[in-house]
């Protein structure tokens, strides 16, 4: 089960400059950077109540949101769900018709295992599951 939004991912290509807006014009607390190798993105946490604002920044030009910044520009980039049991999930969706881009989790930010959601099943959102590691 989805247990709440994890993080929202916003595509950005400047993680410094967008960063300043969310500290110092919303007054967000910055949580971290790190990068995902696997995605090859950087990636900003801001933590707001329970959930996450997750700035990412493609790191390389074949990354994926590097992709998708070309095509769409900055923006809202996808929602996470965090769950207990991502295979579980993963197998859920699948069974009810879902089209997944990850059949098996990977590494995400943070030790989290990640999986997405392709977002021609999901009216044009990119969805992400997650469970901490
Ligand atoms: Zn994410």
């Amino acid at each position: 089960m989805l247990k709440k939004v994890d993080h929202i991912g916003i595509a950005v290509h400047d993680l410094e400059e967008t960063a300043k807006f969310y500290r110092d014009v919303l007054g967000m607390e910055l949580q971290g950077v790190e990068e995902v190798a696997t995605q090859k993105v950087k990636v900003a946490f801001f933590k707001i109540g329970e959930t996450n604002i997750e700035l990412v920044m493609p790191t390389s030009e074949d990354s994926p949101v590097a992709k998708y910044l070309q095509k769409k520009g900055e923006g809202i980039h996808h929602i996470c769900y965090a769950t207990d049991d991502i295979e579980k999930e993963i197998e859920n969706v699948k069974a009810k018709g879902g089209r997944m881009i990850d059949e098996t989790p990977r590494p995400g930010a943070h030790g989290a295992r990640v999986a997405f959601i392709h977002p021609k099943s999901s009216k044009g959102v990119l969805t992400e599951l997650s469970q901490k590691g």
